[in-house]
């Protein structure tokens, strides 16, 4: 199979695994435990912590250790919401992950302003500054890299703004990390990340932030900003994963130009299709197609059976009812974004993989259109 579905989650990398086997079977003691082999847990995690603060330039109690991105969105705007005067509203561009238009909604209710757009998946910064002038703010939080089309937003200008306006400045950093260099993050003024996404394991991340966000009531782990048993084997893992992505972001090489062949390719062969997003900037991993014809799932399924695994856009949109963030963004209706597709590789996917992805969609329409006409000719 050649999976490309690498922004739903990506398979847990060598040395990763390894670390996890390792730390599952030799640092299972309870960190808090007060005897050695809990201390020595203890030492280990605080040794990771203090790694990733380095590494973005933070304090070791800046960096919490949660479940993974969710959490660490939802913490932050539970947080603001009890913090913030009751007359100030929190700006969040329209398509966010929706670990962030649902907490925003959740907490902070009707007090949101949205951040005006380009219509083809970016935010327009000029406008963002103006808002900020013109409303209280009292926090603002943009995704780093949207899930779906793979468009960098400006959010370093805006953590910029932010900070010379004295508000707050969140940034969904999930499909950043491990894909770009994730350093230039210490700008914010806090991140959430997610090893599931850079070949660690699922259920852990982080909540990177300069202000003490108070994320789960309980014990005093995470400085009492988080109480629970920390998951250490999962956290090792993570650091190890996070350490070789960063590695690997300085052999990017020409990985962007394989998807740009790819979106080519698609776009020569099979007739009115629309990448979203292309003519922005884009992670170089990612393409979301809207195809002329035919339900998303139908190409999933033809796909699947000639070896691609691709999705149907944002793993997190499955089962809700308003759908696809970025079809919403669009405008597009319902028939529209059933013919959404996502695609999108990590560094396991070579620029044959692409190659083949295409072929593969071009004998997928071939056999979805004769699949059509033999029906239709049965229906006589
Ligand atoms: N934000 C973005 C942009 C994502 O792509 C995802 C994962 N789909 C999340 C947040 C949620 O991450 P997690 O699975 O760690 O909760």
């Amino acid at each position: 199979m050649s999976y490309f579905d690498n922004n739903a989650t990506t398979a847990l990398g060598q040395n990763a695994l390894f670390s996890y086997e390792v730390s599952l079977q030799e640092d299972w003691s309870n960190p808090s435990s007060p005897y050695r082999t809990g201390s020595r847990v203890r030492a280990k995690l605080e040794q990771a912590r203090e790694e990733l603060a380095e590494f973005f330039s933070l304090n070791k109690d800046q960096i919490i250790f949660t479940s993974g991105a969710t959490e660490a969105n939802n913490g932050i705007f539970a947080n603001f919401s009890a913090s913030a005067e009751s007359d100030s509203s929190c700006l969040i561009s329209p398509f966010e992950h929706p670990s962030v238009i649902d907490a925003a909604r959740y907490w902070c209710k009707d007090k949101i302003v949205y951040l005006p757009t380009d219509g083809n998946g970016l935010v327009n910064l000029d406008k963002a500054g103006l808002i900020l002038k013109k409303e209280k703010i009292s926090l603002v939080s943009l995704m780093a890299a949207n899930n779906e089309t793979g468009v960098l937003q400006p959010w370093q200008e805006l953590a910029e703004i932010c900070s010379a306006n004295g508000v707050h400045f969140h940034c969904d950093a999930t499909q950043w990390v491990g894909k770009l260099d994730a350093s230039v993050l210490s700008k914010c003024g806090s991140f959430s990340a997610s090893a599931h996404k850079f070949s660690g394991p699922k259920g852990i991340g982080w909540l990177a932030s300069k202000d003490p966000i108070k994320m789960q009531l309980g014990g005093a782990q995470e400085f009492g900003l988080r109480g629970g048993t920390e998951n250490y084997p999962a956290i090792a893992s993570m650091l190890v994963a996070f350490k070789d992505s960063q590695k690997r972001i300085t052999e990017l090489g020409s990985r962007a130009l394989w998807r740009d062949e790819f979106d080519k390719g698609i776009l020569a062969t099979i007739p009115n299709v629309q990448i979203l997003g292309s003519g922005n900037k884009r992670l170089w991993n990612t393409s979301m197609i809207l195809l002329p014809e035919f339900e998303n799932l139908r190409w999933v399924g033809k796909l699947d059976k000639l070896g691609f695994q691709v999705s149907t856009g944002s793993a997190c949109s499955v089962g809700k009812k308003e759908g696809s963030g970025i079809a919403n963004h669009y405008g597009f209706t319902a028939g529209q974004g059933r013919r959404l597709i996502r695609v999108s590789s990590y560094f396991q996917q070579s620029q044959s993989d692409w190659e083949n992805l295409l072929s593969a969609f071009c004998l997928a329409y071939k056999e979805l259109r004769s699949d059509s006409v033999n029906s239709s000719v049965l229906s006589l």
